[in-house]
């Protein structure tokens, strides 16, 4: 994969570093030249029953196997919707359908997405029973208490993501599903963090609902999946002509299906090449080069078992906002906290969650590295935070 794109996403004209690969990350040209045909020539409605709809629909059908095999999936289990945030939500309204919906007994974490919490909350608002379970200073689920949380009265439903965007935190997923199982209740995780960076299988951790979003593993924007162990999902988001077996209506987006499917393949392949083992390695120097070079460095990313690619940090006495502007006015993109908070005005609901004051959370940035970034662009990244800190300690 590093290969085929020439080595780096450095853009040679803006001089940009992009360490911001858990916002988004850039399409594979592989991907790209996937998806083409279906944009192109192959722009037949995949339910029409004629040769060409055939034949966009086996392009379908294909990308659902790929998609299947990056989890360890069967592709009858696997929905194509419109995003991570779509499936997560789908997942909800599934779950709380297959339990009666009434007063539905929910549990889910302080550190989940937005894409969890909002229709979460939405769904109390309805007369449903939310409870959230904290975490530990380092950001990992108190198990003790999502036991105590799942224990008594009707069994529910939970949803805990995997991986962390923020912080990187994988979570104890098969713990938590044996758990899960033991107290009868429906298990969902939020897999949009890791998918692609971390070798999972749903045969091994055999949660009921995972969610995933192309666009974080080289694949294109505007596509998600969510995966159902028995192919079941009871009530539909989108109502309409019945496609993805009634799961989720609308013409099929085919040309992100195809590249996701492809992206999937390809992430898949990544992994058994142990691509991810790689990039961890190239972050233990960068984190290890940033504490050589700058004083002061408090790391919210690396206690415990963490996403390879995640280095969340403060720098002592620096508020973020400014340092990240003066590292994207040198070429550097990386994020303050999560990029989906950002101009919200609110600090970090993750960080919150672990313990740490408001003051020096407002001086985290984010960096989430690609497996493109080379060793060089690391080293290159480590200079312009140096002397972003020495500017912004300068003029206080
Ligand atoms: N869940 C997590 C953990 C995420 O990091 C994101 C995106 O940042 C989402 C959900 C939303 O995914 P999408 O952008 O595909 O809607």
């Amino acid at each position: 994969m590093l290969e085929d794109w020439g080595g780096g996403i450095s853009d040679e004209a803006t001089l940009m570093i992009y360490l911001d690969a858990n916002a988004t990350t850039p399409m594979h040209p592989e991907v790209l030249e996937a998806m083409m045909p279906y944009l192109t020539e192959w722009f037949h409605n995949p339910s029409s029953p004629t040769l060409s709809g055939r034949r966009v629909r086996k392009a379908i059908n294909r990308a659902r196997e790929q998609v299947a095999g990056l989890l360890g999936a069967e592709p009858e289990q696997i929905t194509f919707t419109g995003c991570g945030t779509e499936s997560n939500n789908l997942a909800l309204r599934a779950m709380v359908s297959e339990l009666g919906g009434e007063r539905v007994r929910m549990v889910t974490s302080q550190i989940e997405h937005p894409a969890i919490l909002r229709p979460c909350e939405f769904l109390a608002g309805k007369g449903h029973d939310l409870t959230v379970c904290p975490v530990d200073e380092s950001g990992y689920l108190d198990l003790h208490r999502f036991g105590q949380m799942l224990a008594g009265g009707s069994p529910g439903m939970a949803s805990v993501m995997w991986a962390n965007n923020e912080t990187g935190a994988i979570q104890e997923i098969a713990k938590l599903v044996e758990m899960s199982q033991e107290a009868g209740w429906i298990f969902h995780t939020d897999a949009i963090q890791a998918a692609g960076k971390l070798p999972f299988s749903v045969k091994e951790i055999p949660v009921d609902f995972l969610s995933i979003s192309g666009h974080k593993f080289y694949g294109p924007k505007g596509v998600g999946a969510l995966y159902s162990r028995t192919g079941e999902i009871s009530e539909a988001l989108i109502m309409g002509g019945g496609q993805e077996g009634g799961a989720r209506s609308g013409t099929e987006h085919v040309a992100g299906i195809v590249g996701m499917g492809k992206a999937a393949e390809m992430a898949g392949a990544a992994l058994a090449r142990g691509e991810h083992l790689r990039g961890a390695e190239r972050r233990d120097t960068f984190v290890a080069r940033l504490r050589e070079e700058i004083g002061g460095v408090r790391l919210y990313s690396s206690a415990g078992d963490c996403l390879w690619n995640v280095v969340h940090f403060s720098v002592a006495g620096c508020h973020s906002a400014a340092l990240r502007i003066l590292l994207d006015d040198a070429g550097l993109v990386c994020s303050a906290g999560s990029a989906c908070m950002t101009g919200s005005g609110k600090g970090s609901h993750v960080l919150e969650a672990m313990g740490i004051g408001k003051e020096e959370a407002a001086g985290s940035l984010r960096f989430s590295l690609s497996i493109l970034n080379t060793a060089a662009e690391l080293e290159a990244a480590v200079g312009l935070v140096k002397v972003a800190v020495a500017e912004v300690r300068e003029g206080e």
